[in-house]
């Protein structure tokens, strides 16, 4: 396994994967890797010959009063988890290597982009399409691994795929939770004690709107009200949004009456955390990929 900082580098690399026949993957990510990551590099190490993670913490999707600065950072550990899921390359390029003097160029997508997340974080999306279009360039991969926890994320990435004909498979992979249920976050180590048990009310309310579902209950608003009862019952925690909306429009849908995703943002302290559930993929009992 190696760490790469230099674009021509990985070009390279993979251009010498591909001349002998190999089929490369690509998990982009912002480092500071946990399970969550590990099962996306995992699910591209089953699919392809070769997989390159990308760790960069890239500023242009980060608003001005942001966590960019604070966000957590340790290639070192990054590093050993990536070498022992057997990742190939690690690309971790610094900010001027991506955005050189003079960067003028943006993938910008409106619609899907104007909800969720997307209210709270303006910025946010127009910088993931741009370096996620930029890292599909470097690497050119067969295939590309997210998470299903950035459910907006995903569905946006998949529409820019579709829009920008891009040649790239994306495979979206289940949440990874701890075996308390919290999302794993690279953000959750922002939290304290008291914070890390007030997080848990994200997945109770997840687990309980899933129950809900799972009963019958065809009408999201009475979903979305006791979601949010049960999250407003903890002191430390401040709703963003708690919405049921279609997966692939992220327009807000009122019945049930066909496959939706019911996703959250609630701030824990001073940290923003978020949690989902598709409802076609409510099991019969169990909730989620829980880390035992
Ligand atoms: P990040 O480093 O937070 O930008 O995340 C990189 C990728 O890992 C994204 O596609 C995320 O959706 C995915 N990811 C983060 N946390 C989890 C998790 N708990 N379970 C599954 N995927 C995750």
């Amino acid at each position: 396994m190696q760490v790469v900082k230099n674009i021509d580098e990985v070009r390279a690399q993979v251009r010498e994967w591909k001349t002998q026949g190999l089929t490369v993957g690509l998990v982009p990510t912002m480092g500071y890797l946990h399970d969550g990551h590990a099962s996306l590099i995992d699910a591209s190490r089953r699919d392809n010959d070769r997989t390159v993670v990308s760790v960069f913490v890239n500023p242009m999707q980060f608003g001005p009063t942001e966590d960019f600065e604070s966000y957590p950072r340790d290639l070192e550990r990054d590093s050993k988890l990536v070498e022992v899921h057997g990742g190939d390359i690690i690309f971790n390029p610094e900010p001027y290597e991506m955005y050189h003097e003079g960067f003028s160029s943006f993938v910008d997508m409106t619609v899907l982009t104007q909800e969720l997340c997307g209210l709270s974080r303006p910025v946010h999306f127009r910088g993931v399409c741009t370096v996620v279009s930029k890292l599909f360039n470097i690497v050119k991969p067969d295939r590309a691994y997210f998470g299903k926890k950035d459910a907006q994320q995903l569905a946006v990435i998949r529409h820019m795929v579709d829009d920008l004909n891009m040649d790239i498979e994306i495979i979206g992979c289940p949440i990874v939770r701890e075996s308390n249920g919290l999302a794993m976050s690279s953000r959750n180590t922002y939290l304290s004690d008291a914070e890390k048990k007030a997080a848990l009310v994200l997945s109770k309310a997840v687990f309980l709107g899933m129950d809900m579902v799972k009963n019958g209950e065809k009408n999201s608003s009475v979903i979305i009200g006791k979601m949010k009862k049960l999250i407003e019952a903890e002191p430390l925690a401040r709703i963003d949004y708690v919405k049921i909306v279609d997966s692939a429009t992220m327009q807000q849908i009122p019945i049930l009456n066909r496959p939706v995703l019911c996703a959250m943002a609630v701030y824990i302290g001073s940290t923003r955390l978020i949690d989902n559930f598709f409802t076609d993929e409510i099991g019969g009992g169990s909730h989620g990929n829980i880390n035992a």
